[in-house]
This record gives structure tokens, sequence and C-alpha cells, in this order.
């Protein structure tokens, strides 16, 4: 059962959200790293947090970079947001590591950012790198937009039910996640399972990002 996106730690393996002030030379056995500048923290000088993640980023143990991205509804200052979001883009695409996204309200500009991304890829014959938008609670219209594009989703505790069957029945990966709620990685695997009418150790194997997005570390 592995927890996409979370703060805390718990028996799951798990993508554990830091920061860099508060990395720690080793984590437990199970967990993995993601590193950025969350949306709300973007300050006019997000560089300084940005080059940090930058070093960070080389770490075995980080797997992702973010959670990063754009938030219309609680951010400040989205032009702000969209160049430091850009900077973390260029570090995941340099050290060739996925992205964990937080999107509220901005999917245009994502869509806008991840088409960029693309056309430069193209020109030199690379592959971007997979792009995750994490506690995704769209409609199934939305979700297609994104899988449409290459996006991937994860679901936390709330999501829209029709757009998690969609994406079920899609096989295209998707994750799940605890995200800061104090909730185990198993109770949000039972609560999905139960949804979808599944068993949880089919889910597990199903929502398990070692099998899709990180397999080069297994
Ligand atoms: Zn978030």
């Amino acid at each position: 059962m592995f927890n996409f996106h979370t703060y805390t730690v718990d028996e799951a393996p798990c993508l554990l959200n830091v920061d860099t002030a508060d990395m720690l030379s080793s984590y437990p056995e199970q967990v993995r790293l993601s590193v950025g500048l969350h949306p709300w923290k973007v300050t006019a000088d997000w560089s300084a947090s940005v080059a940090k993640i930058r070093e960070a980023s080389k770490r075995m143990d980080v797997w992702a970079i973010g959670e990063c991205g754009l938030d219309k509804v609680h951010g400040e200052n989205l032009s702000l947001q969209l160049e430091a979001f850009r900077a973390q883009i260029a570090i995941a695409e340099e050290i060739q590591k996925p992205m964990v996204i937080h999107c509220v309200r901005a999917f245009d500009e994502l869509l806008m950012l991840r088409r960029e991304l693309e056309a430069t890829c193209r020109k030199e014959d690379g592959e971007p790198q997979p792009w995750v938008i994490h506690g995704f609670r769209g409609k199934p219209e939305q979700a297609k937009q994104m899988m449409v594009k290459g996006l991937l989703l994860s679901f936390g505790h709330q999501y829209n039910l029709e757009t998690l069957r969609f994406v079920f029945t899609s096989s295209r990966p998707f994750y799940l996640e605890t995200d800061d709620l104090h909730l185990s990685a198993r109770q949000i695997y039972e609560q999905v399972a139960q949804h979808l009418g599944v068993d949880v150790s089919h889910l597990s194997r199903l929502c398990d990002p070692r099998k899709t997005l990180f397999s080069r570390y297994e």
C-alpha cells in the first residue's frame, strides 16, 4: 500500500513530502522523499529555496520533485508561482525525476507549461518527465483532459467517485495518498477498494508507483 503523498510516516512505503530545511540524513527504510517548493510558500526570493531543492534533489532517496505547482485560491502572486514552478520543472528534467504537482484552479496554465515542455523535449528527441497531479478532485471530463496530455493522477481522501471509476477503468496508472490528513495509507486503500469493488491487495499492486513511475529504482 504505497502512500504516494504524505507528510507523516506510518508503516506503509511512501513518498514523504519534505522541505529542504528539515531533511534528515536518513529515514526509515520504507520512506522515499519528494522535495519541492509549495506554491503557498512562493515568495519573491523563491530562487534561494529552489537552489536548495536542486541540491537536495540529487539524493538517491529523493524520488520526485514536489509538491510544487500553481494555486489560484490560496497562493499569492501567480506570476511568481509560475516562475518558481518553471524552475522546478527544469530541475526535474535535469535530474530526470517525476514531479508531484499541486494544482488548484490553474489547469489551463498547467497544460500550457506541459505543452511548452513537450515542445522543448521534442526538439531534443527526449521525453518529458511524468507529472502526477496529487489530491485530484476534478470531474471525469477534467481527468480525461489531463490524461490525454499524459498527466497522471493521485487521489486522496476526497475525490469525485465517477472520476475515480473512470481512471480505474482507463488502464492508466493512478496513485493513492493520505496527503496531510491523519489517516493511514490502509484507511485510504480500504475506502477506495470499497468504492471500486475490488480488494485491497489488488489495489495495492495497481497503485504501486514502484512498478510504474519509479521502476528504475527497484
Ligand atoms: Zn497539495
